[in-house]
Protein backbone atom coordinates (compact mmCIF):
# COMPACT_ATOMS: atom_id res chain seq x y z
CA UNK A 1 0.00 0.00 0.00
CA UNK A 2 1.40 2.88 -0.97
CA UNK A 3 0.80 5.22 2.51
CA UNK A 4 1.80 2.60 4.62
CA UNK A 5 3.65 3.50 8.02
CA UNK A 6 2.08 7.16 7.52
CA UNK A 7 0.22 9.30 9.45
CA UNK A 8 -2.29 11.71 7.72
CA UNK A 9 -4.65 14.44 8.85
CA UNK A 10 -7.56 15.14 7.28
CA UNK A 11 -9.59 18.50 8.15
CA UNK A 12 -13.16 18.54 7.12
CA UNK A 13 -13.40 15.27 6.79
CA UNK A 14 -16.76 14.14 8.61
CA UNK A 15 -18.88 14.65 5.01
CA UNK A 16 -17.81 15.17 1.39
CA UNK A 17 -14.47 15.28 -0.07
CA UNK A 18 -12.63 15.00 2.80
CA UNK A 19 -14.39 11.55 3.78
CA UNK A 20 -13.88 10.34 0.28
CA UNK A 21 -9.59 11.67 1.21
CA UNK A 22 -10.01 10.19 4.25
CA UNK A 23 -10.93 6.97 3.68
CA UNK A 24 -8.48 6.50 1.20
CA UNK A 25 -5.78 7.44 2.71
CA UNK A 26 -7.12 4.40 5.59
CA UNK A 27 -7.79 2.32 2.78
CA UNK A 28 -3.79 2.85 1.49
CA UNK A 29 -2.73 1.99 4.75
CA UNK A 30 -2.29 5.64 6.33
CA UNK A 31 -3.15 5.84 10.01
CA UNK A 32 -5.69 8.47 9.86
CA UNK A 33 -6.82 11.60 11.74
CA UNK A 34 -10.78 12.71 10.69
CA UNK A 35 -10.78 16.01 12.07
CA UNK A 36 -14.08 18.47 11.96
CA UNK A 37 -16.11 21.05 13.47
CA UNK A 38 -18.89 18.08 13.40
CA UNK A 39 -18.58 15.79 15.68
CA UNK A 40 -21.58 13.16 15.04
CA UNK A 41 -20.04 13.26 11.45
CA UNK A 42 -16.45 12.75 11.92
CA UNK A 43 -16.83 9.82 14.66
CA UNK A 44 -19.33 8.00 12.11
CA UNK A 45 -16.31 8.42 9.48
CA UNK A 46 -14.16 6.70 11.84
CA UNK A 47 -16.67 3.81 12.66
CA UNK A 48 -16.48 3.27 9.09
CA UNK A 49 -12.52 2.99 8.35
CA UNK A 50 -12.63 0.89 10.99
CA UNK A 51 -15.06 -1.41 10.11
CA UNK A 52 -13.35 -1.33 6.57
CA UNK A 53 -9.92 -2.64 8.56
CA UNK A 54 -8.40 1.17 8.23
CA UNK A 55 -7.10 3.08 11.75
CA UNK A 56 -8.70 6.63 12.36
CA UNK A 57 -9.32 8.33 15.18
CA UNK A 58 -11.35 11.47 15.50
CA UNK A 59 -10.45 14.77 16.69
CA UNK A 60 -12.45 17.60 16.60
CA UNK A 61 -11.36 21.46 15.70
CA UNK A 62 -12.92 24.49 13.98
CA UNK A 63 -10.28 25.47 11.88
CA UNK A 64 -11.48 29.07 12.02
CA UNK A 65 -9.58 28.98 15.88
CA UNK A 66 -5.84 29.32 15.62
CA UNK A 67 -5.61 27.13 19.17
CA UNK A 68 -7.59 24.61 18.26
CA UNK A 69 -5.80 23.71 15.04
CA UNK A 70 -2.82 23.83 17.16
CA UNK A 71 -3.86 21.32 19.88
CA UNK A 72 -5.23 19.37 16.43
CA UNK A 73 -1.59 18.56 15.51
CA UNK A 74 -0.28 18.16 18.62
CA UNK A 75 -3.57 15.16 19.05
CA UNK A 76 -1.89 14.00 16.19
CA UNK A 77 1.41 13.17 17.58
CA UNK A 78 0.08 12.18 20.58
CA UNK A 79 -1.99 9.65 19.02
CA UNK A 80 0.09 8.51 16.29
CA UNK A 81 3.72 9.55 17.33
CA UNK A 82 4.32 12.36 13.98
CA UNK A 83 3.06 13.95 11.14
CA UNK A 84 3.80 12.54 7.84
CA UNK A 85 0.63 14.06 5.36
CA UNK A 86 -1.92 16.69 5.69
CA UNK A 87 -4.92 17.57 4.04
CA UNK A 88 -6.71 20.69 4.94
CA UNK A 89 -9.76 20.44 3.30
CA UNK A 90 -12.36 22.39 5.47
CA UNK A 91 -13.88 25.04 3.69
CA UNK A 92 -17.30 26.40 3.13
CA UNK A 93 -18.90 28.30 0.59
CA UNK A 94 -20.73 31.22 1.95
CA UNK A 95 -23.21 34.05 1.37
CA UNK A 96 -24.21 34.25 -2.47
CA UNK A 97 -24.56 37.73 -3.29
CA UNK A 98 -22.83 40.68 -5.73
CA UNK A 99 -19.92 41.74 -4.37
CA UNK A 100 -21.48 45.02 -3.54
CA UNK A 101 -23.99 43.50 -1.27
CA UNK A 102 -21.60 41.02 0.11
CA UNK A 103 -22.39 41.30 3.72
CA UNK A 104 -19.19 42.37 5.96
CA UNK A 105 -20.17 39.46 8.38
CA UNK A 106 -20.39 37.14 5.61
CA UNK A 107 -17.26 37.83 4.12
CA UNK A 108 -15.41 37.50 7.61
CA UNK A 109 -16.71 34.16 7.89
CA UNK A 110 -15.99 33.13 4.54
CA UNK A 111 -12.13 34.38 5.17
CA UNK A 112 -12.16 32.58 8.49
CA UNK A 113 -12.39 29.43 7.39
CA UNK A 114 -11.39 28.95 4.10
CA UNK A 115 -8.08 31.03 4.04
CA UNK A 116 -7.27 31.44 7.83
CA UNK A 117 -8.06 28.23 8.52
CA UNK A 118 -5.90 26.92 5.90
CA UNK A 119 -3.27 28.95 6.69
CA UNK A 120 -3.55 27.70 10.79
CA UNK A 121 -3.11 24.62 9.34
CA UNK A 122 0.02 24.95 7.10
CA UNK A 123 1.53 26.47 9.91
CA UNK A 124 1.30 23.93 12.53
CA UNK A 125 1.96 21.07 10.11
CA UNK A 126 4.59 22.54 9.01
CA UNK A 127 6.36 23.47 12.50
CA UNK A 128 4.94 19.57 13.06
CA UNK A 129 6.50 17.83 9.88
CA UNK A 130 9.95 19.89 10.14
CA UNK A 131 10.12 18.26 13.51
CA UNK A 132 9.72 14.75 11.87
CA UNK A 133 11.82 15.51 8.83
CA UNK A 134 9.56 15.75 6.11
CA UNK A 135 6.33 15.76 5.06
CA UNK A 136 3.44 16.33 2.56
CA UNK A 137 0.75 19.25 2.52
CA UNK A 138 -2.03 19.07 0.58
CA UNK A 139 -4.57 21.86 0.04
CA UNK A 140 -7.78 22.12 -1.18
CA UNK A 141 -8.54 24.63 -3.38
CA UNK A 142 -11.14 24.74 -6.10
CA UNK A 143 -11.23 26.05 -10.00
CA UNK A 144 -12.26 29.30 -8.44
CA UNK A 145 -8.45 28.96 -7.01
CA UNK A 146 -8.67 30.34 -11.31
CA UNK A 147 -11.95 31.73 -12.07
CA UNK A 148 -14.58 33.70 -10.97
CA UNK A 149 -17.75 32.25 -9.18
CA UNK A 150 -20.48 34.97 -10.03
CA UNK A 151 -21.95 35.89 -6.48
CA UNK A 152 -19.47 34.21 -4.38
CA UNK A 153 -16.48 36.79 -4.10
CA UNK A 154 -15.39 35.73 -0.68
CA UNK A 155 -15.28 32.29 -2.21
CA UNK A 156 -13.32 33.24 -5.19
CA UNK A 157 -11.05 35.42 -3.36
CA UNK A 158 -9.93 32.21 -0.99
CA UNK A 159 -9.31 30.22 -3.03
CA UNK A 160 -7.28 32.33 -5.08
CA UNK A 161 -5.27 33.16 -1.71
CA UNK A 162 -5.48 28.96 -0.82
CA UNK A 163 -3.06 28.36 -4.21
CA UNK A 164 -0.72 31.63 -3.50
CA UNK A 165 -0.53 30.29 0.08
CA UNK A 166 0.53 26.74 -1.34
CA UNK A 167 2.83 28.16 -4.08
CA UNK A 168 4.89 30.24 -1.06
CA UNK A 169 5.19 27.05 0.79
CA UNK A 170 6.41 25.09 -2.51
CA UNK A 171 9.22 27.97 -2.26
CA UNK A 172 10.18 28.49 1.10
CA UNK A 173 10.10 24.20 1.87
CA UNK A 174 11.69 22.76 -0.92
CA UNK A 175 14.73 22.28 0.47
CA UNK A 176 13.27 20.79 3.61
CA UNK A 177 11.79 17.54 2.33
CA UNK A 178 8.37 19.12 2.87
CA UNK A 179 6.36 19.29 -0.37
CA UNK A 180 2.79 21.65 -0.63
CA UNK A 181 0.53 21.23 -3.44
CA UNK A 182 -2.95 22.39 -4.18
CA UNK A 183 -6.04 20.83 -5.92
CA UNK A 184 -8.75 22.52 -7.53
CA UNK A 185 -11.76 20.68 -8.13
CA UNK A 186 -14.99 20.96 -10.52
CA UNK A 187 -18.45 21.08 -8.73
CA UNK A 188 -18.45 18.11 -7.12
CA UNK A 189 -21.70 16.34 -5.96
CA UNK A 190 -21.21 16.98 -1.99
CA UNK A 191 -23.64 18.76 0.99
CA UNK A 192 -21.78 21.67 0.26
CA UNK A 193 -23.73 21.86 -3.53
CA UNK A 194 -27.36 21.56 -1.34
CA UNK A 195 -27.90 25.20 -0.87
CA UNK A 196 -28.57 25.53 -4.70
CA UNK A 197 -31.93 24.95 -6.55
CA UNK A 198 -32.27 22.05 -8.76
CA UNK A 199 -32.38 24.79 -12.17
CA UNK A 200 -29.04 26.16 -10.53
CA UNK A 201 -27.52 22.89 -10.31
CA UNK A 202 -28.32 22.09 -14.36
CA UNK A 203 -26.58 24.73 -15.28
CA UNK A 204 -23.09 24.15 -13.09
CA UNK A 205 -23.53 21.02 -14.58
CA UNK A 206 -23.76 22.14 -18.37
CA UNK A 207 -20.45 24.12 -17.32
CA UNK A 208 -18.30 20.88 -17.82
CA UNK A 209 -17.76 19.38 -20.71
CA UNK A 210 -18.12 16.02 -19.47
CA UNK A 211 -21.49 16.60 -18.95
CA UNK A 212 -22.26 15.87 -14.83
CA UNK A 213 -20.90 16.89 -11.96
CA UNK A 214 -17.57 15.23 -10.18
CA UNK A 215 -17.28 12.93 -7.14
CA UNK A 216 -15.49 12.98 -4.35
CA UNK A 217 -13.41 10.23 -5.12
CA UNK A 218 -12.23 11.29 -8.21
CA UNK A 219 -10.81 14.20 -6.66
CA UNK A 220 -9.56 11.99 -3.22
CA UNK A 221 -7.58 10.05 -6.48
CA UNK A 222 -5.57 12.79 -7.04
CA UNK A 223 -5.18 14.29 -3.61
CA UNK A 224 -3.42 10.54 -2.84
CA UNK A 225 -1.17 11.06 -6.00
CA UNK A 226 0.01 14.30 -4.59
CA UNK A 227 0.07 12.93 -0.77
CA UNK A 228 2.69 9.94 -1.88
CA UNK A 229 6.17 9.47 -2.81
CA UNK A 230 4.68 8.96 -6.60
CA UNK A 231 4.37 12.92 -6.83
CA UNK A 232 7.86 13.25 -5.41
CA UNK A 233 9.24 16.20 -7.90
CA UNK A 234 5.70 18.24 -7.24
CA UNK A 235 5.70 21.31 -5.31
CA UNK A 236 4.46 24.63 -4.67
CA UNK A 237 1.64 23.73 -7.73
CA UNK A 238 -2.00 23.85 -8.26
CA UNK A 239 -4.22 20.95 -10.08
CA UNK A 240 -7.29 21.02 -11.35
CA UNK A 241 -9.80 17.86 -11.56
CA UNK A 242 -13.01 19.51 -13.23
CA UNK A 243 -13.89 17.72 -15.96
CA UNK A 244 -12.84 20.56 -18.75
CA UNK A 245 -14.77 23.10 -16.40
CA UNK A 246 -11.73 25.75 -16.85
CA UNK A 247 -10.89 24.76 -20.32
CA UNK A 248 -13.44 26.35 -22.25
P1 LIG B 1 -18.98 19.48 2.66
O1 LIG B 1 -19.86 20.57 3.15
O2 LIG B 1 -19.59 18.22 2.18
O3 LIG B 1 -17.90 19.11 3.78
C1 LIG B 1 -17.16 20.10 4.45
C2 LIG B 1 -16.85 19.61 5.84
O4 LIG B 1 -16.08 20.64 6.49
C3 LIG B 1 -18.09 19.37 6.71
O5 LIG B 1 -17.99 18.11 7.35
C4 LIG B 1 -18.05 20.49 7.72
O6 LIG B 1 -18.57 20.14 9.00
C5 LIG B 1 -16.57 20.80 7.79
N1 LIG B 1 -16.30 22.15 8.26
C6 LIG B 1 -16.92 23.30 7.89
N2 LIG B 1 -16.41 24.34 8.56
C7 LIG B 1 -15.45 23.84 9.36
C8 LIG B 1 -14.57 24.42 10.30
N3 LIG B 1 -14.58 25.74 10.57
N4 LIG B 1 -13.69 23.61 10.95
C9 LIG B 1 -13.68 22.29 10.70
N5 LIG B 1 -14.50 21.68 9.83
C10 LIG B 1 -15.37 22.46 9.18
O7 LIG B 1 -18.10 20.18 1.53
P2 LIG B 1 -17.17 19.56 0.37
O8 LIG B 1 -17.87 19.79 -0.91
O9 LIG B 1 -16.71 18.21 0.72
O10 LIG B 1 -15.97 20.60 0.42
C11 LIG B 1 -14.70 20.29 0.95
C12 LIG B 1 -13.68 21.27 0.38
O11 LIG B 1 -13.67 21.14 -1.04
C13 LIG B 1 -13.99 22.74 0.67
O12 LIG B 1 -12.78 23.42 0.92
C14 LIG B 1 -14.61 23.22 -0.62
O13 LIG B 1 -14.43 24.61 -0.83
C15 LIG B 1 -13.81 22.41 -1.62
N6 LIG B 1 -14.45 22.29 -2.93
C16 LIG B 1 -15.71 21.75 -3.04
C17 LIG B 1 -16.28 21.68 -4.29
C18 LIG B 1 -17.67 21.14 -4.50
O14 LIG B 1 -18.24 21.37 -5.58
N7 LIG B 1 -18.25 20.41 -3.56
C19 LIG B 1 -15.57 22.13 -5.41
C20 LIG B 1 -14.30 22.65 -5.26
C21 LIG B 1 -13.75 22.72 -4.00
Amino acid sequence: KILDNKVALVTGAGSGIGLAIAKLYAKEGAKVIVSDINEEHGKSVVEQIKSEGGEATFVKADTSNPEQVEALVNATVEAYGRLDIACNNAGIGGEANQTGDYSLDGWKKVIDINLDGVFYGCKYELTQMQKNGGGVIVNIASIHGTVAAPLSSAYTSTKHAVVGLTKNIGAEYGQKNIRCNAVGPGYIDTPLLNQLDEEHKKALIAKHPMGRLGKSEEVAELVLFLSSDKSSFMTGGYYLVDGGYTAV
